[in-house]
């Protein structure tokens, strides 16, 4: 298939045609998904977010990749919800650092009544603060996702995880109807979407192509897809897991590019137990979006300046983000960038 073929955007992604991207050898794969990568995007620029953990750890779902559940001892510091003033100013020092989108997860099987106008107000502080928003609250309904929407969310993050088949192998406490379901409000209400999953959870190919295929074949396809590498935490079930071969997670980034040629690709947990190489052949293959800082919810992050560093040597560049994509507001966030070298810890969701 040429790489313009495979670009058209489609929402009808069979399961014999997904595995026939996998199986391509490596170099032919990598080769289509950086030519859809060039149709839509500036294969030189990356999106960068920071992610804060506003709540930690005592989640009643049972996630069995996920240091949070409380269903599990992994000797994680659990957090009640953070000040709406504390994640203004972590949300300042993002943007003083480069990030273009400030991404706020609280460990919750849905937000309640009483926390909600505590997160609308997080919500209009950090959007007033020019930059992009971004949530990930467990479960919602249509009321809450058009509250959210009202206060100026950007995107919701709800990832589907796995495929429809291996999810109940993962997860017990909530079905993938649900997380459809809270997708399908998101959208309605008019936010982006941010939805991706996990590899290296005991799931086959068939499944990681189901991940993809659930995703490519929504209506509207993610604005933003994260692909997770599992980081296993003692304490876990999933602790013991096999190691997930490094050319396998770089293919699932190039199918993901080219079954969703516009949405950003985000190359995301795991990151920190990436070498160089491994990143650069990530960017390589569509991956076009990093959470920069020091730490992804609760799990290590690479450092910040080593990021840039990175991005650096391989010439790329921090997208701005859209609404201002403007020369000066540009120059702004490489100048920050260029200048951050003191790598203040950010913040440090496990402590
Ligand atoms: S992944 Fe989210 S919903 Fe699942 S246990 Fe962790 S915090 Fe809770």
């Amino acid at each position: 298939m040429s790489a313009t073929a495979a670009c058209a955007t489609r929402h009808d992604w069979s399961l014999a045609e997904v595995k026939a991207l996998f199986e391509q050898p490596f170099n032919d794969l990598i080769f289509q998904a950086q030519g859809v990568h060039r149709q839509h995007f500036d294969a030189n620029r990356v999106q960068v977010s920071t992610l804060l953990s506003i709540k930690t750890g005592a989640c009643p779902e049972d996630c069995k990749y996920c240091p949070q559940s409380g269903h599990y001892n992994t000797g994680l510091e659990k957090e009640k919800l953070m000040e709406v003033q504390k994640v203004l100013e972590a949300a300042a020092e993002a943007k003083a650092i480069g990030s273009t989108r400030f991404c706020m997860g609280a460990a919750w099987k849905h937000p309640s009544a009483k926390d909600m106008p505590y997160v609308l107000k997080m919500v209009e502080g950090v959007k007033a603060l020019g930059l992009e928003t971004c949530m990930t609250l467990g479960k919602l309904d249509q009321e809450q996702t058009r509250a959210l929407a009202a206060a100026g969310l950007d995107y919701y993050n709800h990832n589907l995880d796995t495929s429809p088949e291996f999810y109940g192998s993962i997860i017990t406490t909530r079905t993938y109807a649900d997380r459809l379901e809270t997708l399908s409000h998101v959208r309605e209400s008019g936010m982006k979407i941010c939805s991706g999953g996990i590899l290296g959870m005991g799931e086959s190919l068939n499944d990681r192509a189901g991940l993809l295929i659930q995703l490519a074949n929504l209506p509207e396809h993610p604005e933003s897809v994260p692909i997770n590498m599992l980081v296993k935490v003692k304490g876990t079930p999933l602790a013991d897991e096999q190691d997930v071969d490094p050319f396998d997670f770089i293919r699932m980034l190039a199918v993901a590019r080219i079954m969703m040629p516009k949405s950003h690709v985000r190359l995301s947990a795991g990151r920190e137990q990436m070498n160089e190489q491994m990143q650069a052949l990530a960017f390589l293959a569509g991956a076009n979006s990093i959470f920069y800082g020091e730490k992804l919810l609760t799990t290590g992050n690479p450092q910040a300046d080593k990021d840039m560093l990175l991005f650096k040597r391989l010439g790329i560049q921090p997208e701005a983000r859209e609404e201002h994509d403007d020369e000066v507001h540009q120059a702004a966030i490489e100048q920050a960038l260029v200048e951050q070298r003191d790598s203040k810890l950010f913040y440090n969701a496990a402590l």
